[in-house]
């Protein structure tokens, strides 16, 4: 008996309740990644392509796992193409019975499984929800969606996350499964060899001390989870969250959840665990807080659709926003008149990553100041972030927009404020050279402008 396990957004052995059930049931098992033609032209209503920070992470996070597998004489197929394709050659070559993966809550992935399904109708499906604390019944049957976010905590800080004691890797039985790079057929959508040759050292390791810590995959994930509990900053959690930059100011384990190296029930774990030996505090409770919040808009994500994508979201308000080309190029390449947004546009160019707080502000300046359709900074936010995930980063730009679940209707930082609480001595603007150029708006008047172009309703 044969099993297929398709990784998606959960690129690990540990705390894989699903994997380890079939390679515990199953005599041989199989592995595959998919990177879909969309990768590298995004699942985006627009064009976007994915940055290098972002293919670094994935690419480190894939060959960890890769090795990780082989240990068990598993090979991890990492492969180009459509798995509505793909997945059918793999299933015919093994004989594969099962296919295993974890429930998605983006709309394109989860039209993915269902083609995939399609394609095979007779063939035996197993998922999982891997990527969440909670499992879908909870939600539906706490109604916790219907409301704010506020009611969503409320609701299921009544229901303990749940954790299954699984049998270690290291205990996992032998596996009997030939060795599929033999299989001809999938040859043209192999990756070549040079795949694995990373841009490394980028500035992700050299520009900022707190970059320097990220690397992919799970083992790196772990040791980063556990410095950052053995270093004490949990206790002061509440009061740095929102710092725009400084080694343990926020946890930083987002880019190893988004790929599932950390699943976020490990990461609950661990600060329970911390609370159990040091005592629960305001900041431990607020970092259990914002994992609720990546825990609402996962299943937003999953309540709305292909709602999470459009111009007048969720809330199905239009924003009072249109496209200028030249204003939004000026965002992405730090070239506003506004020091502290170029800085953090600067920081996100460089190394993948930007604090909460600096989101919240770019945004916010995208969408008020710039007044541009709030679709374009989610997209390039897709393309950029070494922690993407398409529920928490179209949520919350959705949250930001007004166009989303805010009962407020929408957020507008004020950039003045904002730089005399987080920057009043400049140093973040000044490392991240944010007024090195400081454009005005427009380079003509708005009223030459000709109809804006590429605006999508
Ligand atoms: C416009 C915008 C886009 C964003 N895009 C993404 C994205 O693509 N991927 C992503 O993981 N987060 C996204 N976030 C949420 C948040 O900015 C990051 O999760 C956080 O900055 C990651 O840093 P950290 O791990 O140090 O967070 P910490 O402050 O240490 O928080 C711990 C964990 O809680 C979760 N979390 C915290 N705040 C949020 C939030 N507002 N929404 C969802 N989860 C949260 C994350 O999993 C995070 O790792 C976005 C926020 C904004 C305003």
């Amino acid at each position: 008996m044969a099993a297929l396990y398709w990784f998606r957004n959960d690129l690990r052995v540990e705390d894989n309740s699903l994997l380890t059930e079939l390679s515990q049931t199953y005599t041989s098992l199989y592995c595959c990644y998919i990177i879909e033609p969309q990768a590298k032209n995004s699942s985006a209503p627009f064009n976007t392509t994915v940055g290098k920070h972002r293919w670094s992470f994935l690419k480190q996070s894939l060959q960890e796992l890769t090795d990780t597998l082989r240990s068990k004489n598993i090979t991890l197929l990492v492969l180009y193409g459509v798995p509505e394709k793909l997945i059918p050659i793999l299933v015919d070559e093994l004989s594969i019975d099962t296919l295993g993966c974890a429930n998605q809550v983006g709309y394109r992935e989860i039209q993915r499984l269902k083609a995939v399904k399609k394609a095979l109708p007779k063939l035996r499906v197993k998922t999982q929800w891997l990527h969440t604390l909670y499992e879908k019944n909870v939600i539906d049957n706490t109604n916790a969606l219907a409301g704010s976010f506020s009611k969503f905590r409320k609701t299921l800080e009544k229901h303990a996350v749940e954790f299954k004691q699984l049998p270690s890797f290291v205990d996992w039985p032998a596996n009997d499964a030939k060795d599929p790079n033999t299989i001809k057929s999938l040859s043209p959508f192999c990756l070549p060899d040079d795949f694995y040759e990373t841009d490394l050292n980028t500035k992700l390791q050299t520009q900022s001390t707190s970059s320097a810590l990220i690397v992919g995959g799970c083992h790196q994930g772990l040791i980063h989870m556990q410095n950052y509990f053995l270093s004490g900053a949990a206790e002061h959690y509440k009061q740095t969250r929102n710092d725009l930059h400084g080694l343990h100011r926020t946890t930083m384990f987002s880019p190893w959840l988004a790929l599932g190296c950390l699943s976020p029930k490990q990461v609950w774990r661990a600060i329970t665990e911390y609370e159990h030996t040091n005592q629960a505090n305001d900041s431990t409770k607020w970092l259990k807080f914002e994992l609720l919040w990546r825990e609402y808009f996962q299943w937003l994500a999953r309540h709305n659709g292909n709602e999470l994508f459009t111009f007048k979201g969720s809330a199905n308000t239009p924003p009072n926003t249109s496209f200028y080309s030249e204003r939004f190029k000026k965002w992405c390449t730090g070239n506003t008149p506004y020091p502290l947004v170029n800085a953090l546009m600067n920081q996100l160019n460089e190394t993948g990553f930007m604090s909460n707080r600096g989101r919240q502000i770019v945004a916010s300046c995208l969408v008020n100041e710039l007044q541009l359709d709030w679709r374009y900074g989610a997209s390039y936010f897709e393309q950029q972030l070494i922690d993407y995930d398409v529920a928490s980063n179209w949520g919350n730009w959705q949250y930001i927009a007004g166009v989303g679940a805010d009962p407020r209707g929408g957020r507008w930082f004020n950039i003045d404020k904002q730089s005399q609480y987080y920057d009043a001595d400049g140093e973040f603007t000044r490392k991240w050279q944010g007024d090195r150029q400081c454009y005005p708006l427009d380079s003509v008047d708005l009223v030459d402008w000709p109809v804006a172009d590429n605006h999508v309703n």
